[in-house]
């Protein structure tokens, strides 16, 4: 049985009057890969905020590689091995692309200087060793050949591969990805759904918001289904996708 690495265990979070996650509980083993889905409004965002240390919890907490880590911030997360991306591409336009990777980097070494929630380096060696493990990433999304472009005149497709080489570089138990193939065409999706794959192969594991389903169907595990703030399902993709309740929840949508 593979080791356990994410448990989340009666997670809540209301707002004012608006309860968006209740009593959500679920895992990710290493090397799994989980989505979460679930209809607009469902808590899929709120869910992930508090996992990656960006909303606390109102009750219920989050264990990560058998510790409590509900609370902690996100680049408190990222020096344990927890990263993760947003919906919307977070890269700094005007770096190459080999320094936005660097960035991911300096979001795990103990020593450095903390800034807007990364670390700065502090040593040469350091420095090179980014350099070097940077490198190494855009090499597994095979965008090395572009490390000294500009991020930002990158087509979307490959920024958002940039981004997943920057939550790779420090080599995370758990990576979390918020909606990996919103605004990829369908061949960029397929590149996506290639790197997810040959990362997990080696060791990477990965949970996942997800609107596109058949990018869900093929890559996850186990698909964890949101409805109005609750679990209402959890299981392998065929038992997903034949459940009355996530049926019901995704046709009512209409
Ligand atoms: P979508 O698929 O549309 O992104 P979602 O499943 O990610 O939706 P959430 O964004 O987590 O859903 O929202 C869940 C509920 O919580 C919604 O009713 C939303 O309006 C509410 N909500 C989320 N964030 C806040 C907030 N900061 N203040 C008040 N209500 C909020």
């Amino acid at each position: 049985m593979s080791a356990m690495l994410l448990e989340v265990e009666q997670l809540s979070k209301s707002f004012g009057g608006i309860q968006a996650v209740q009593n959500v509980s679920f895992y990710v083993k290493k090397e799994d890969i989980v989505a979460v889905i679930g209809p607009n409004g469902a808590g899929k965002t709120t869910l992930f905020n508090m996992i990656s240390g960006i909303v606390p919890p109102t009750s219920g907490f989050v264990r990560f590689q058998g510790a409590i880590v509900s609370g902690k911030q996100p680049h408190e997360l990222a020096m344990l091995g927890m990263t993760r991306t947003f919906q919307n591409l977070q890269l700094f336009a005007d770096m190459t692309v080999l320094e936005n990777v660097m960035v991911g980097f300096h979001s795990r070494l103990k020593s450095g200087i903390v800034s807007a929630g990364f670390r700065l380096p502090r040593t040469v060696k350091e420095e090179k060793q980014a350099q070097e493990q940077a490198f190494f990433c855009l090499e597994q999304v095979g965008l090395a050949h572009l490390a000294w472009e500009r991020a930002g005149t990158l087509p979307y497709g490959m920024q958002r591969l940039v981004e997943i080489a920057r939550a790779a570089v420090s080599r995370p138990s758990l990576i979390l990805l918020d909606e990996p193939m919103a605004g990829l065409n369908p061949q960029e999706s397929k590149q996506l759904v290639d790197v997810l794959l040959m990362m997990r192969e080696q060791g990477f594991s990965f949970l996942f918001v997800e609107h596109d389903m058949e990018t869900v169907m093929a890559i996850a595990d186990r698909i964890v289904v949101l409805d109005y703030g609750k679990k209402i399902a959890e299981g392998a993709p065929e038992e997903i996708a034949r459940h009355p309740d996530v049926i019901k929840a995704y046709l009512g949508e209409e």
